[in-house]
């Protein structure tokens, strides 16, 4: 079977070098165009991406030609880790143009036709692409969005939850890495010795998001959950890996033994389908009690698992526990690539 051919809008940035590293030997996608702005486009990718990851540039990337961002590419479904404040125009032409574009970008997250996609909770919002396609005109194109870095860790262990027991309230207090912020990020005097107690519109995109992605979709719109979400989120320095601490009160009776198992058994459509970037486990609990770490844990399954730890009693709310997930893989490049996979075995890809 001939690979899918893929394009990478921002494939010069720190999301954009992910997509890069991850679908190198991808099995059904084939990079054939990267792009990214006028001030990169017409030179080689090796010349113009301040690569920042361990594992050399592949060999058959390094001499592509980067291009504008115009749809005009040679390749079937753009994959895009473009600047928010470009994205939004560049991907809605993509769209128009017939592209199915798979987003890391804030922009089209909430819009009601719009699926933020996490394969392993909410595959049916993929629903929602007819009544985009319908609602603006598209032909084969489409826009399906993956939730924010931090978003996507706790959406993956509160939904087990809230299916099981009922969410009722969540308290979520994150420590996010400086890749986060993409390249070049926070100055290192700003950073280092330090902690910054903001980062611009990640509380609200957690608590908003999380609502959409764990609501049900009813008559071809997605009612977003009713239980109370409060995020503080800060800015540490640690390169990859966002780590949270979460207090959840629940609906029902629970033992957090119970609590341990949903999470540690947790499986869905994505393992079922055995998807090429599906991790075995997409939730792993620990039960050290000085886990988990950034340093230590953030490549757990590819970089595609959350790890869970210290799952205990909550005397304010009902349970507490940490969670961290890697916020280039699992929180951005490797959670589009999944939703591609998923894309394609729904055959969303078969138009062309
Ligand atoms: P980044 O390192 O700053 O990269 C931004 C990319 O956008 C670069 O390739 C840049 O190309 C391109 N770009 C900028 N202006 C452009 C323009 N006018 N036209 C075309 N391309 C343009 O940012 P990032 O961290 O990779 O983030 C990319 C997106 O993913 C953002 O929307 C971000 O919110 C989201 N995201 C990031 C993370 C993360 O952990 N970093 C996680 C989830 C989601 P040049 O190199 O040519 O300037």
């Amino acid at each position: 079977m001939d690979k899918i051919k893929v394009g990478i809008l921002g494939a010069t940035g720190t999301v954009g070098q992910r997509f890069v590293q991850l679908l190198e030997n991808h099995p059904w996608f084939q990079i054939t165009e990267l792009a990214a702005s006028s001030s990169s486009a017409g030179n080689r990718y090796r010349d113009v991406c301040n690569w920042k990851l361990s594992a050399a540039i592949p060999e058959n990337i390094k001499n592509l030609i980067v291009k504008n961002c115009v749809p005009d590419l040679d390749c079937k479904i753009v994959f895009s880790g473009l600047d928010a404040k470009v994205a939004g125009e560049i991907e809605m032409d993509f769209a128009k143009a017939g592209y199915p574009v798979i987003s890391n970008a804030r922009n089209y997250r909430m819009e009601q036709d719009v699926p933020l996609l996490i394969p392993e909770i909410n595959s049916d919002h993929l629903k929602l692409i007819e009544k985009q396609k319908l609602n603006r005109n598209f032909g084969s194109g489409f826009i399906v969005t993956n939730p924010n870095c931090s978003t996507i860790p706790l959406a993956m262990v509160l939904a087990p939850l809230n299916k099981k027991f009922g969410v009722e309230k969540v308290l979520v207090t994150t420590l996010q890495a400086i890749s986060g912020a993409g390249y070049p990020g926070l100055p290192s005097l700003d950073i280092l010795d330090n902690i910054i107690p903001f980062i611009g519109g990640e509380e609200e995109k957690i608590e908003t998001e999380t609502k959409k992605i764990t609501g049900e979709l009813i008559n071809g719109k997605v009612s977003p959950s009713q239980f109370d979400l409060s995020a503080q989120v800060n800015r540490v320095p640690v390169l990859d890996g966002h780590l949270m601490s979460i207090s959840v009160k629940l609906k029902k009776d629970f033992e957090l033994e119970k609590v341990k198992a949903l999470l540690k058994n947790f499986t869905a459509i994505p393992q079922e389908q055995e998807l090429p970037s599906a991790p075995k486990n997409p939730i792993i609990v620990m039960d050290e009690n000085d886990r988990p770490q950034p340093r230590l844990d953030r490549d757990a399954g590819n970089g595609m698992s959350v790890v869970v730890g210290r799952i205990r009693s909550c005397p304010v709310l009902d349970v507490k526990f940490s969670a961290l997930g890697h916020n280039t893989i699992r929180g951005a490049a490797g959670a589009a690539i999944l939703n591609a996979e998923l894309l394609n075995v729904e055959g969303y890809f078969s138009e062309f």
